[in-house]
């Protein structure tokens, strides 16, 4: 149980981090939230975890592409939860692109807020973490965080940066009870993910199925979805009891994706 507990899930308007969002709070902690969306879609977000949390959670619209505004989140979560025990950095974005073409521009959005807004997160969190001594933190990587994929040089950097880092915090603060893991998934059934299957068809000229198992899901043994109620659980798992000693892990949740 996360009673007593406070978690901040970044990028938790929707899709994965909605998902780790509502899992954490029906675990008992109080959650916060943060990500962009419409005014419409922010409120369902909240009303979603005020089900399982009992009250609203509290929403961020910091944008962590800015580091003061990853600070400020991080200082915003302190006073509206009174700590910060679990920082979930979820939030994340994807442009593909050939590398000579990448635009720049795009190049460090990605870094920014794929990558750098993790350290800027974790580095804040850490000083209230150890004053406490426990502390989450849990990195939503990708199977891209351990192999690549053409036309994705920016998010492949990126997220094999967040495994670096992951290994790094873990080393630093292996003996203060904080550690630090990464998951690692591959295809996520989300909202944004499955308009790609219909997508994929129409420019192929194939069945849904034909699109998901040969396209999409090339890479991906399983030829199934990841659900985000798997992320969630080995999110939560990563918070409960007698994992003191699981940090620094890159958990692969990809249906044998890297393994292949
Ligand atoms: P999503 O687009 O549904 O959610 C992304 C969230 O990040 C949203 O809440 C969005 O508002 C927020 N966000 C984007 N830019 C932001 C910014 N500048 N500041 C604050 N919030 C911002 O995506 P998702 O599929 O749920 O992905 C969540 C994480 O999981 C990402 O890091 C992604 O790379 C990773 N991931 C996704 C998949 C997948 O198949 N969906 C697979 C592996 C890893």
């Amino acid at each position: 149980t996360l009673t007593g507990r406070t978690a901040v899930i970044t990028g938790s308007t929707s899709g994965i981090g909605l998902g780790i969002a509502r899992l954490l709070a029906e675990a008992g902690a109080k959650v916060m939230l943060n990500g962009f969306g419409k005014p419409e879609d922010i409120a369902a977000a909240k009303r979603h975890i005020a089900e399982v949390m009992g009250e609203e959670p509290h929403h961020s619209a910091a944008d962590l592409s800015k580091p003061e505004e990853v600070r400020a989140m991080v200082t915003e979560a302190q006073g509206v939860l009174g700590s910060v025990d679990i920082l979930v950095n979820n939030a994340g974005i994807q442009f593909t692109s050939p590398v000579a073409d990448f635009p720049e521009e795009k190049w460090n959005a990605i870094i920014a807020i794929n990558l750098s807004a993790v350290f800027h997160g974790t580095k804040a969190v850490l000083p209230g973490m150890k004053a406490r001594g426990w502390g989450r933190i849990i990195n939503i990587a990708s199977a891209h965080g351990l192999v690549g994929s053409p036309e994705k040089v920016a998010y492949v950097a990126a997220k094999h940066g967040v495994v670096g880092m992951t290994k790094v915090t873990a080393i630093e603060w292996a003996q203060t009870g904080i550690t630090c893991n990464a998951i690692c998934p591959g295809f996520v059934r989300t909202p944004l993910a499955e308009v790609q299957v219909g997508a994929i068809a129409k420019e192929k000229g194939v069945s849904e199925d034909v699109a998901l198992r040969d396209y999409l899901l090339a890479k991906q043994p399983s030829k199934r979805w990841v659900e985000v109620e798997e992320v969630a659980r080995m999110a939560l798992y990563m918070c409960g009891p007698d994992t003191g000693s699981l940090t620094g892990a890159a958990l692969s949740l990809d249906g044998g994706w890297v393994a292949s």
